[in-house]
């Protein structure tokens, strides 16, 4: 494929629009009736400046007048602007950590954005006109959803995870099979959380087949927890074994010793329909006889950031009264979201889930997303798209290695590589997310929130030709 090379900043400077051009415009113009000519000139000065530097330093080789043109705006009209905003998810990724995982439903956007602005019952008991508890207000939807007997939330599973074992084993023994002394990711590695939570970690079986004996034979008088962690997005396969959770829960009441495990994803109900084999749930494992589970909020439960833990309400009494829990205690508005999305599926099931749609969508529908985004950029000059079977993934390290069929546009740009052209699609506003994969760009619908995404995506590959 024929490449250009990148233009000099130079070349690229020159194209920076004049303050006077600016002015011009037609959005511009509005502003400067509503704000006054000053404060947009100003403005104008500030973002070309910016823009300037940015493209001398080699951060920026392109110019979109229309996302300069917001920015003026947004600044004349004294409206901030934010580091944090949104972005267009092409990858196909679902829950993707950088991305920031699950997307809340509207309704628990809405009711946390409800409990945030005002005062709230978050520790008042209204009834009886005294202090209440936070973990009362989600307690209960566990209880209807899951039959749970207690339910804690703390900020999320990691902090879940470090709570739990500090308080069932701090100085005693917790055993792990070779299997799952797993890193998640971000730094979260089982044998350090269990070194930070005071517990000495006895490790049991082979890397890849640990038998119910294994761990027999190392519960001593000093075990206080055997842990049972899903690998997350590390995946064995060949000559493994494992065995039942419901094996590991009669040796350990036989024993004495709590079962504990970290479901990492935590879905609340079996995704095999949708083609995720190996995803354990929260339902069968509390059936099982787990004593205490821990997952997080923002996987595949679709809400916010939050760790829950279930299960035995003497252990739970026990976590609750660890002083670790004042510094892990969820805010508000997590609490408000996830509130909001266990009551949705509650009221209206899995369906009502961002996260779980994207997943359930059938490739049929993604397909047809496709064919229309395609066919409504096929008169592009510079743009070629094709549409191709690929996989979605859930992400999140849920059922690692498993795709989700799905439609994918395959984009390529005649004056650009498919790095360069991803990173034009980077620095469009709203920043659209792509994968790249032998020279072509790869979008992925299943993740792209409805319509108002799709036109953006239309809008930058037509700005992009220009
Ligand atoms: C994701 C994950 C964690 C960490 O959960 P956070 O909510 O990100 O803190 C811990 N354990 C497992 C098995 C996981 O998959």
């Amino acid at each position: 494929m024929e490449r250009t090379e990148p233009a000099p900043s130079g070349a690229i400077l020159r194209r920076i629009p004049s303050i006077e051009l600016l002015l011009e415009r037609p959005a511009l113009r509005d502003t400067a009736l509503r704000v006054g000519r000053r404060r947009v000139v100003a403005a104008a000065r500030a973002v070309t400046s910016d823009l300037r530097a940015a493209i001398t330093r080699g951060d920026r080789s392109d110019i979109n007048l229309e996302s300069l043109e917001r920015q003026i705006a947004a600044i004349a009209s004294g409206e901030p602007s934010y580091s944090l905003r949104p972005v267009v998810n092409a990858t196909g990724v679902i829950l993707h950590t950088n991305l920031g995982r699950a997307p809340l439903a509207i309704e628990a956007a809405r009711h946390a954005a409800e409990i945030a602005a005002t005062y709230s019952n978050l520790e008042y008991d209204t009834d009886a006109g005294e202090r209440g508890k936070r973990d009362i207000h989600v307690e209960q939807l566990f209880e209807e959803l899951l039959g749970a007997p207690r339910a804690l939330v703390v900020n999320n599973n990691a902090a879940a995870v470090l709570i739990a074992l500090n308080t069932l084993a701090d100085g005693a023994e917790v055993i792990v099979s070779r299997g799952e002394l797993v890193e998640i990711g971000g730094a979260f590695r089982i044998p350090d959380v269990c070194a930070k939570s005071g517990a000495l970690l006895r490790e049991v079986g082979t890397t890849n087949r640990t038998r119910i004996g294994d761990y027999q034979t190392a519960i001593n008088e000093r075990t206080r927890v055997m842990l049972r962690v899903h690998p997350s997005n590390f995946r064995m396969e060949g000559f493994t074994e494992r065995p039942q959770l419901a094996e590991m829960a009669a040796l350990a009441r036989e024993r004495k010793v709590a079962l504990m495990e970290d479901l990492g994803s935590g879905s609340l109900e079996s995704l095999s329909r949708y083609g995720l084999h190996d995803e354990p749930n929260v339902a069968e494992s509390l059936k099982a006889g787990v004593d205490v589970l821990t997952f997080s909020g923002d996987k595949l439960l679709g809400g916010p950031q939050a760790g829950v833990i279930l299960g035995r309400p003497d252990m739970l009494t026990a976590i609750r009264k660890n002083p670790l829990f004042r510094a892990l205690r969820p805010g508000k508005i997590a609490l408000a979201a996830l509130e909001a999305t266990l009551a949705l599926y509650i009221r209206e099931g899995a369906e009502a889930i961002p996260a779980l749609r994207m997943i359930q969508t059938p490739n049929a529908k993604i397909a047809e997303r496709a064919q229309r985004l395609a066919s409504s950029v096929t008169g592009f000059a510079e743009i070629t798209v094709t549409v191709k079977d690929g996989f979605s993934v859930a992400g999140g390290g849920s059922s690692p290695g498993q795709g989700i069929a799905t439609t994918l546009i395959a984009a390529v740009h005649r004056r650009m590589s498919a790095q360069e052209f991803a990173r034009a699609l980077r620095l469009n506003d709203p920043p659209i997310i792509a994968r790249v994969e032998d020279e072509n760009v790869l979008l992925d619908l299943r993740t792209v929130l409805k319509s108002e995404q799709e036109e953006q995506i239309v809008r930058a590959l037509e700005r992009l030709c220009r």
